[in-house]
């Protein structure tokens, strides 16, 4: 006890004369002196992540102050977007979802990539949809106002990753637009078979008529609490189509298609 009393007076004394009062400006490696013969030599601690000790613990133990990070932040990610015609092998990879008879030809679509955040914190993607060229950039525009307002993305890749089927591509959560298809449940060709509508996060904003919910893994979510990326009446995701002139399937009356957005508004 006496011997440990000592290390106590002197290494109080060490605090507070060569050690300093703060611990954010010091470069010291090693204690200036005073150091009990039954102390843990130096070269087994951890140099770096060494907690700020608690008062006693000050008091008893001459802890070696985390050294100064000089380690800057990675910088944040920065938004991305590219728009490019349909190339031969995009149009092979597009069998699924596109084929003559179509209401649009494949020269007047765009392949448009876009950064976009995801459920994870930290988690980044470039996203990939195809749209009718007369909206690809305005459709690229408003993925940047999500991006910067941290709207996430579950997935984002075409249809035809899903066998052209929007059952599966809803069920994956996936994002999509164009997709050469009639409209839920009735013959007239969709608005996503003109490229010009955007199904966004569709589990966490489902189709909704009567009782049914489509996807079904999206009926957690038909009550329509909040949680991040569903999209509510008059939100940021709502605002950021209206700025292209796009209006929200979950402002419809029946069926309400909250993952919806077009152009014209069917
Ligand atoms: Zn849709």
């Amino acid at each position: 006890m006496s011997g440990l009393g000592r290390g106590v007076a002197v290494l109080a004394v060490c605090l507070l004369a060569a050690c300093g009062p703060t611990e954010s400006t010091t470069v010291a490696s090693e204690p200036a002196n005073g150091t009990p013969a039954n102390e843990t030599p130096l070269g087994s601690r951890q140099p770096t992540k060494v907690p700020p000790p608690s008062p006693a613990a000050r008091a008893s133990e001459p802890v070696p102050a985390p050294e100064l990070s000089v380690t800057a932040p990675p910088p944040a990610p920065a938004f991305t977007s590219t728009v490019s015609a349909i190339t031969p092998e995009l149009a092979s990879r597009m069998s699924p979802s596109w084929h003559p008879g179509c209401p649009v030809d494949l020269a007047d679509l765009r392949y448009v990539t876009v950064t976009h955040h995801g459920f994870s914190a930290g988690e980044v993607a470039q996203g990939e949809l195809v749209v009718h060229a007369d909206v690809a950039d305005d459709v690229a525009s408003v993925f940047r106002i999500l991006f910067e307002a941290g709207y996430p993305v579950r997935s984002m890749r075409l249809v035809d990753d899903f066998g052209g089927s929007d059952d599966a591509s809803m069920a994956a959560d996936n994002t999509s637009a164009f997709n050469c298809r009639a409209i839920t449940g009735g013959t007239e060709w969709s608005q996503h078979a003109y490229g010009r509508a955007i199904d966004l996060n569709p589990v966490e904003n489902p189709y909704v008529l009567g009782r049914s919910v489509y996807p079904r893994e999206g009926r957690p979510f038909a009550d329509r609490a909040s949680g991040p990326g569903v999209i509510q009446p008059g939100d940021a995701v709502v605002q950021a189509f209206e700025t292209i002139g796009w209006s929200w399937g979950g402002a419809w009356a029946s069926p309400v298609d909250y993952q919806h957005f077009s152009l014209t508004g069917g």
